[in-house]
């Protein structure tokens, strides 16, 4: 697979994409290609074919007490990895600081509810806005951190088919997990939330990357 980020081209402006992977630094791809559903090769990195560093079996429990190994098995692929270091833009902060942690949850729920409780259809993998969108907040970092994003991968990771309605359980499960992503990268929030005033627009800020053709 040609996806590999090798050095040369981690200098440009390269586009993140769900299927990017950086091998030798172990920030791997686990979305399984067609090649590998027919050979039940499924589970391995699909650049590299290395076998994941964690236990499958053990994800797909789906036990609310073991988040701790669902989120450092999340952490090897480049993907999600990206979303728990990457920089968050100050309004989706304040999105964040505006809920506090209950509303979080609130929203959390919802969202998750909303975007990927139905079974996939035509639009599944563009539900859930990306970092670059205007319209991305704070829940939308956590689905992509937490492979709640979208039912391709939803069933990559956890073992759920795409063909149906989440359970309650299940949903509950993806808000914890989600969840601990905010309690990491919104270690401030209030339980209440907070008043915070809307950002003026009269600074430049470099939130959009031109993209130059070369
Ligand atoms: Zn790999
Ligand atoms: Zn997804």
């Amino acid at each position: 697979m040609s996806d590999n980020w090798n050095v040369e081209e981690e200098l440009k402006p390269l586009q993140l994409k769900c299927t990017s992977s950086d091998c030798n630094n172990g920030k791997h791809c686990y979305k399984p290609t067609r090649k590998q559903k027919a050979a039940n090769t499924v589970g391995e990195c699909r650049s590299c074919d290395e076998p994941a560093p964690f236990d499958w079996d053990r994800l797909h429990k789906l036990d609310p007490k073991d988040l701790d190994y669902a989120i450092a098995a999340l952490r090897n692929e480049l993907f999600r990895q990206h979303y728990w270091t990457n920089e968050i833009p100050q309004r989706v902060e304040n999105y964040a600081r505006r809920k506090g942690v209950s509303g979080m949850k609130v929203a959390m729920e919802r969202q998750i509810y909303q975007s990927i409780g139905s079974p996939a259809d035509s639009f599944d993998g563009r539900q859930t806005s990306k970092e670059d969108s205007p319209k991305v907040n704070a829940v939308d970092f956590a689905q992509h951190a937490t492979a709640s994003c979208c039912r391709k991968c939803v069933e990559y990771w956890y073992g759920i088919p795409q063909d149906r309605s989440l359970t309650d359980l299940e949903i509950s499960y993806l808000t914890q997990l989600g969840m601990r992503f905010v309690g990491e990268r919104f270690p401030f929030l209030t339980e209440q939330g907070e008043k915070v005033p809307p950002i003026r627009s009269n600074k430049s800020n470099s939130q959009r990357t031109k993209r130059s053709e070369s």
